[in-house]
């Protein structure tokens, strides 16, 4: 028999409090499971309602069928289960949704949902904006506003399962079922997943969990620009797979590139890569690598590449560059790109280049924007920064 349930606020919900109820897609099922018991209910209940809330897409527990219906009513007046707005959807030639996502304080994300033959692969945004300053990345120009709280990470995966589920089931739609399946995702959005470290992980978990997504390790990736002490509480933290991006085999050019460099070297960062091969052995890191030209892609590029990567399990994923207004860089000639794909290969090193998609509707690699209110100023400046070139251009 139940404990009839208390509509009294447990303890033990009080951390993931922000209004007044409490948002379900915020808790992973250990915490669910803290959530029920402290309502004086059986633990397994969290698993009903974890099912209900990812399996399902249910927002509403009035239609929680197999919880009593005092326990219904008593979540309603206690509980939400709030995923941010998705508030336009742009589809691409090649099949590409990207779906623009209002948060509660008015910041815009982006998510991206990439489907091919034998897989469709949601890349999901971790932070609004990012702090971290990429000189080749879109992102980086809208400048920093906050972290993403799981239930507004785990949330886009929630929506978007939601609206492919309904595309599907809609025949006007005319999109074969299996382009509807989200089967891997990817923490390639927006933001740097490591710098958002717990609300991230919770995701990720919900993500892993049979009783929501059910997705394989193998089929959940973190991509980290190499914040090295959160790569090793990763690989204790997380059974996700890790994709590191490097894009410079020498510590100057990355420092241009990516300018964590300055505070992680290349040495240090794949002294952090073995330590994460050694805590997971048999699993091989993705080393992704963005192709620029002139700056990164040439062959000498390749044979140091080919060096800082010894000993380290790992695979190469080279990524032409996307680019996007005001970029100062260009992409890779396809030329460029095999010559320095046949180095790695004749190295040993498994590498792939990875096929661009949806960049009709900027929904590429590095494009996403979102509508952020910077606090950073540094959109600002890079707005500044184009105008004068195009004033220049046109003197
Ligand atoms: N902050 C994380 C995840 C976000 S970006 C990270 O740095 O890994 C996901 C991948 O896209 C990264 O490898 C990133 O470096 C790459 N990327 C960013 N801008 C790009 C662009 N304009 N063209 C191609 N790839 C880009």
């Amino acid at each position: 028999m139940n404990a009839s349930p208390s509509c009294v606020f447990p303890l033990v919900v009080a951390p993931y409090v922000k209004n007044d109820k409490v948002n379900l897609l915020d808790l992973e099922i250990k915490e669910l499971t803290n959530f029920f018991v402290g309502l004086g209910e059986k633990p397994f209940r969290a698993q009903q309602v974890l099912k209900w809330i990812h399996r399902q897409g249910m927002d509403d527990f009035s239609q929680m069928t197999d919880l009593s219906k005092a326990l219904r009513e008593c979540l309603s007046s206690l509980c939400e289960i709030r995923a941010p707005l998705v508030v336009q959807e742009q589809c691409s030639l090649d099949g590409t949704r990207k779906w623009l996502i209002r948060l509660k304080d008015g910041n815009h994300i982006e998510t991206v949902f990439i489907p091919e033959k034998d897989r469709g692969t949601l890349c999901v945004s971790s932070q609004v904006g990012c702090a971290l300053n990429c000189s080749f990345c879109s992102t980086a120009t809208q400048g920093f506003n906050r972290n993403l709280t799981t239930s507004e990470i785990i949330g886009q995966v929630w929506q978007a399962s939601r609206r492919l589920k309904s595309i599907q089931n809609n025949p006007e739609e005319n999109v074969p079922f299996y382009k509807c399946l989200i089967t891997n995702v990817v923490m390639m959005g927006m933001g740097e997943p490591l710098l958002n470290f717990e609300a991230v992980v919770k995701a990720l978990s919900i993500m892993r969990d049979d009783l929501a997504y059910a997705l394989p390790r193998r089929r959940v990736t973190l991509s980290t620009s190499g914040v090295v002490p959160n790569i090793d509480r990763v690989s204790q933290e997380a059974d996700v797979s890790l994709a590191v991006s490097l894009h410079a085999a020498n510590d100057e050019l990355r420092n241009r590139l990516v300018p964590l460099n300055k505070k992680y070297p290349i040495s240090v960062l794949m002294e952090a890569c073995k330590r994460y091969a050694a805590y997971k052995p048999g699993r091989h890191i993705t080393m992704e690598y963005v192709m620029l030209r002139g700056v990164n892609d040439k062959k000498t590029d390749a044979k140091q590449l080919v060096k800082v990567l010894q000993g380290i399990p790992c695979k190469v994923n080279l990524i032409p560059f996307n680019p996007f207004s005001g970029t100062e860089y260009e992409t890779s000639t396809v030329e460029a790109i095999d010559a320095f794909r046949m180095i790695l290969v004749k190295a040993g090193l498994v590498t792939t280049v990875r096929k661009t998609r949806g960049s009709d509707i900027d929904a590429a690699c590095g494009q996403l924007v979102g509508r952020i209110q910077d606090r950073t100023r540094r959109h600002a400046k890079f707005l500044a920064k184009t105008s004068k070139q195009k004033l220049f251009l046109s003197d």
